[in-house]
């Protein structure tokens, strides 16, 4: 086993690093607001960030996955928004990568160069109103009328939705047929009978736009299928066994940073006399966040090398995703611990990591979920 990136992977991050510094300026003001920075989004794309993880024949770099986790961690770190840091993720790991491995030719060519120029925005509608976690008993519905599809549904908490250019939904021809029955679908912007709307107001990762979908006798061409007819839950696992190592590991570049910046202040800031860094309570809970981010590290680490080796990663991917969200979480409130009164101010946007970090046990299912498919997979 080698924990060492190639000298290529360290070039890689170095120069995502000093991209992502540059992306900072105006986070503050962007978060109140709830703007998306399409500009930055585009600047993206120029650097070649939407295009990590895709074939260079459709326009991107084709990265294994693992220098793509390298380099989004890099991003994580140097980047403090993590709304455009988590957007550029949804997209590329829920909607990119199903087109590259599901998708036709025709499809590949039409959508993946413009999404790698960020000349597109692409987002993933699985969850409705009254399915979430339970999404595969999904309400949409999907019908065959001629050479068309016809879709009914509404999904919501789309992320990118209220920006977004095609939307990859998920819908049902049958109930009965339970997962057999569910199939994706890509539909652009401006096809009768879709509507996009939001943005839906929410606590944190304000820069990224999430809205809901609204599907109505929706009439989109058979070549706009991804996949074959049914293969919608391989689709969906296999975007979220992606996501789940790749959107995390931009959270882990956040938590160094986040510890770094947290050692600074203790070590500058003085009570009794001393930096409060020389005080036990303080140090232990840096030392905690040191030992989450190491541990969280390999164990993403472990989930590029295995699908990197064509194997399959679907437990590894959810210990990986409990993990890091949970540890993230409780690491941003220490940090805000430590930062005292400063750090439920905004002054330090410490209180905004927190912010951005508790949707992790949310979004790639909840942590809840990880437990009960690692509980699964153990056989209990
Ligand atoms: C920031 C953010 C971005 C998102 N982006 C997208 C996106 O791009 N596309 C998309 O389709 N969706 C997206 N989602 C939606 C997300 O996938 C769902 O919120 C998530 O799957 C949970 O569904 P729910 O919110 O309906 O909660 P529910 O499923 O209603 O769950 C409520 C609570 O019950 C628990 N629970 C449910 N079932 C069980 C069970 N069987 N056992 C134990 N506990 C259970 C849950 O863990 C949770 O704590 C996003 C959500 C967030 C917060």
């Amino acid at each position: 086993m080698n924990f060492q990136p190639t000298p290529d992977q360290r070039t890689l991050c170095e120069a995502v690093r000093e991209f992502g510094r540059s992306l900072n300026e105006g986070i503050a003001e962007r978060d109140s607001r709830g703007d998306f920075p399409r500009d930055l989004w585009k600047r993206c794309a120029e650097f070649g960030i939407q295009g990590l993880p895709v074939p260079a024949e459709y326009g991107g770099a084709g990265q294994d996955l693992t220098t793509t986790i390298l380099a989004m961690e890099a991003l994580g770190y140097a980047c403090r928004d993590n709304g455009l840091v988590f957007s550029l993720n949804a997209q590329m790991w829920a909607f990119e990568l199903p087109l590259v491995r599901f998708g036709s030719e025709d499809q590949k060519r039409r959508y993946l160069p413009a999404l790698c120029r960020g000349e597109l925005i692409g987002a993933h509608a699985v969850t409705e109103p009254e399915f979430g976690s339970d999404a595969m008993s999904m309400a949409s519905r999907y019908g065959r009328v001629g050479d068309d599809y016809v879709l009914d549904g509404t999904k919501t908490f789309v992320t990118n939705g209220p920006v977004a250019d095609v939307i990859l939904a998920f819908a049902s021809v049958d109930r009965g047929l339970k997962a057999a029955g569910i199939s994706a679908f890509l539909v652009d912007r401006g096809t009768p009978g879709m509507s996009l709307s939001g943005p839906i107001s929410k606590m944190g990762l304000r820069t990224s736009p999430m809205g809901e979908v609204a599907l109505s006798g929706c009439r989109v061409p058979a070549g706009n299928r991804l996949g074959s007819e049914g293969a919608g839950v391989a689709i969906f696992n296999a975007a979220m066994e992606w996501e789940r190592a790749c959107i995390f590991a931009s959270h882990l570049g956040s938590m160094q940073r986040l510890m770094e910046d947290t050692i600074a202040y203790a070590r500058a800031r003085k009570q009794f006399g001393q930096p409060i860094a020389r005080f036990a309570p303080i140090a232990n809970r840096i030392v905690d966040m040191k030992v989450a981010i190491e541990a969280g590290r390999l164990l993403l680490y472990k989930v590029g090398a295995v699908k990197d080796a064509g194997g399959d990663a679907v437990l590894d991917a959810a210990i990986a995703k409990l993990f890091v969200s949970e540890a993230h979480v409780r690491q941003s409130l220490d940090a805000l611990q430590i930062h005292g009164g400063y750090g439920y101010s905004t002054e330090y946007q410490v209180e905004r990591e927190v912010r951005d970090a508790i949707p992790g046990t949310i979004y790639s299912g909840t942590s809840e979920m990880q437990r009960k498919i690692i509980a699964r997979l153990l056989g209990l």
